[in-house]
């Protein structure tokens, strides 16, 4: 799952980007709303967290460029403290969900994790495929019962394979869900990671769609 911050106060970015990192997330960081807005426009994120006093282009209009060009992504506004106007404008300007600063890492962290399952059509907090099970807020995985140990990016193609079950997703897809727009990437390490997987969660799981990508399936 990728994320974007669009966040000027470099603390706070710089600390949401370490646990989202850390809970298994690929994370750009926009300091400013220009930044923000083309990267919201031009990359395919999963759920977006929008600081809404921001440098260049404040966090509102940038919201309403989006959903006016059809950037239907989650998208998490953080508003100031005991502003229910903003809450309502950010809302009405397309927001999903809003936190007003400060706030707690974790209740952010849940905020999102809903966002992204609700966005892929999961409404409960595990995903099930056959004998795996994902459940999103530990990121722990068990097959038939049992925890199996997943690396960094062995658990982000997972994850994203899980949300979207049942539906082909192709290399190309995968590669820009899993990894950050700075990273060095190549499109033969998603088939190690998904070789892998397979070793680890059993083999007939993921199956390879040919000239189209990966579907992760029921046996
Ligand atoms: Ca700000």
């Amino acid at each position: 799952m990728r994320v974007l911050i669009v966040e000027d106060t470099a603390d706070l970015a710089r600390q949401l980007t370490q646990r989202l990192e850390a809970d298994g997330y690929a994370v750009d960081c926009a300091g400013d709303g220009e930044e923000g807005q083309f990267l919201g426009e031009t990359e395919p994120y999963d759920a977006v967290i929008l600081d809404l006093g921001l440098p260049k282009i404040d966090g509102l209009s940038v919201l309403r460029s989006w959903r006016r060009g059809g950037v239907t992504v989650p998208v998490l506004i953080l508003t100031a403290r005991g502003s229910w106007h903003e809450k309502v404008q950010g809302i009405d300007a397309g927001a999903d969900d809003y936190l007003a600063k400060p706030f707690s890492m974790e209740e952010l962290l849940a905020r999102i994790r809903a966002l992204i399952r609700r966005a892929k059509g999961h409404a409960a907090a595990d995903i099930a495929c056959g004998p795996v099970v994902l459940d999103t807020r530990s990121g722990r995985v068990t097959v038939a019962g049992e925890p199996v140990e997943l690396t960094a990016f062995e658990y982000r193609v997972l994850s994203y394979l899980m949300h979207r079950k049942g539906q082909v997703v192709s290399r190309s897809e995968l590669i820009e869900h899993v990894y950050a727009q700075d990273f060095d990437r190549d499109s033969n390490t998603v088939e190690v990671f998904v070789g892998r997987l397979r070793r680890k969660i059993g083999a007939d799981l993921i199956k390879t769609v040919r000239g189209l990508g990966y579907r992760l399936d029921e046996a």
